[in-house]
């Protein structure tokens, strides 16, 4: 790691995501990044996406991309969008997802530290619902995910486990009735805090969200096939060890701040 802050924030995925599938950003949203928006145009031909599936892993910090490149199976590979971003301050979860999915910073979207609450302002899930949207949000329960956009017009799967989460995800695939899909995986986040970054139990469950992911974009091949689908492998923040060979998050530097989501984009089959 060469130590030195990604330039662009997270805020600016927000109204990328929407530019991407075509509808207005939501009222608070920085300017859209604009590598996302050529990168939406050039895989589907000007064209939009009528499919985005956002799988948000918790707390997959840049520099394990760096360090474990085989771990992430081909992320980023040819035809991948990889795109550096600098997450939001505090790097802890509720405040950076606040951020990633209203485009602003956390004394504009309500959660200045670590508090599981209602985000009250305009999200990209109301852009979505505005715009005709059918969007799913499958996280668990207690999780962040599972708490902060809660009480909008869309349909909320919320399972305790990741097992079934991602079983919910695929059948939402295979069934094809939404437009958007937003899949949250907390199994890193969650064993390296205890464990420490590298762990061996937290590097498998690393490998589990990659392979997660790569589950759900075969099926995204097999049954999205009519659709401009643009998918996300889209974490909240990095990581860092501590003293007691645990992990942690939360402060003001590289480890914690950068991170490194991947887009792919599957363009619609010509009949
Ligand atoms: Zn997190």
């Amino acid at each position: 790691m060469n130590g030195v802050l990604n330039e662009h924030s997270l805020d600016t995925l927000c109204a990328a995501l929407c530019y991407a599938i075509g509808i207005e950003p939501p009222a608070h949203a920085a300017a859209p990044s604009p590598e996302l928006m050529a990168y939406v145009d050039a895989a589907f031909g000007g064209k939009k996406a009528d499919r985005l599936l956002m799988f948000n892993p918790d707390a997959v910090a840049e520099w394990l991309f760096e360090k474990y490149p085989p771990f992430f199976g081909g992320l980023g590979g040819e035809g991948d969008l990889k795109l550096p971003l600098r997450t939001a301050m505090p790097s802890v979860t509720p405040v950076c997802f606040g951020t990633m999915y209203t485009g602003a910073q956390p004394a504009v979207h309500g959660i200045t530290k670590y508090e599981k609450r209602l985000i009250e302002i305009d999200s990209f899930f109301d852009a979505c619902v505005r715009a005709g949207k059918k969007v799913a949000l499958v996280s668990h329960p207690r999780c962040s995910m599972g708490v902060i956009f809660l009480e909008r017009e869309i349909d909320y799967f919320l399972y305790p486990s990741w097992e079934k989460i991602n079983a919910k995800a695929a059948e939402l695939i295979v069934k094809d009735e939404y437009d958007v899909i937003v899949v949250y995986n907390g199994n890193y986040d969650g064993v390296m805090h205890k464990t420490g970054t590298e762990s061996c139990e937290a590097l498998a469950e690393l490998r589990a969200n990659v392979h997660a992911f790569k589950w759900l974009d075969e099926m995204v091949a097999e049954c999205w096939q009519g659709h401009n689908t643009l998918l996300g492998f889209a974490m909240d923040h990095g990581c860092h060890d501590i003293d007691g060979d645990a992990g942690s998050h939360g402060l003001d530097m590289v480890e914690d701040l950068n991170i490194l989501h991947v887009y792919r984009a599957r363009p619609k089959e010509t009949e």
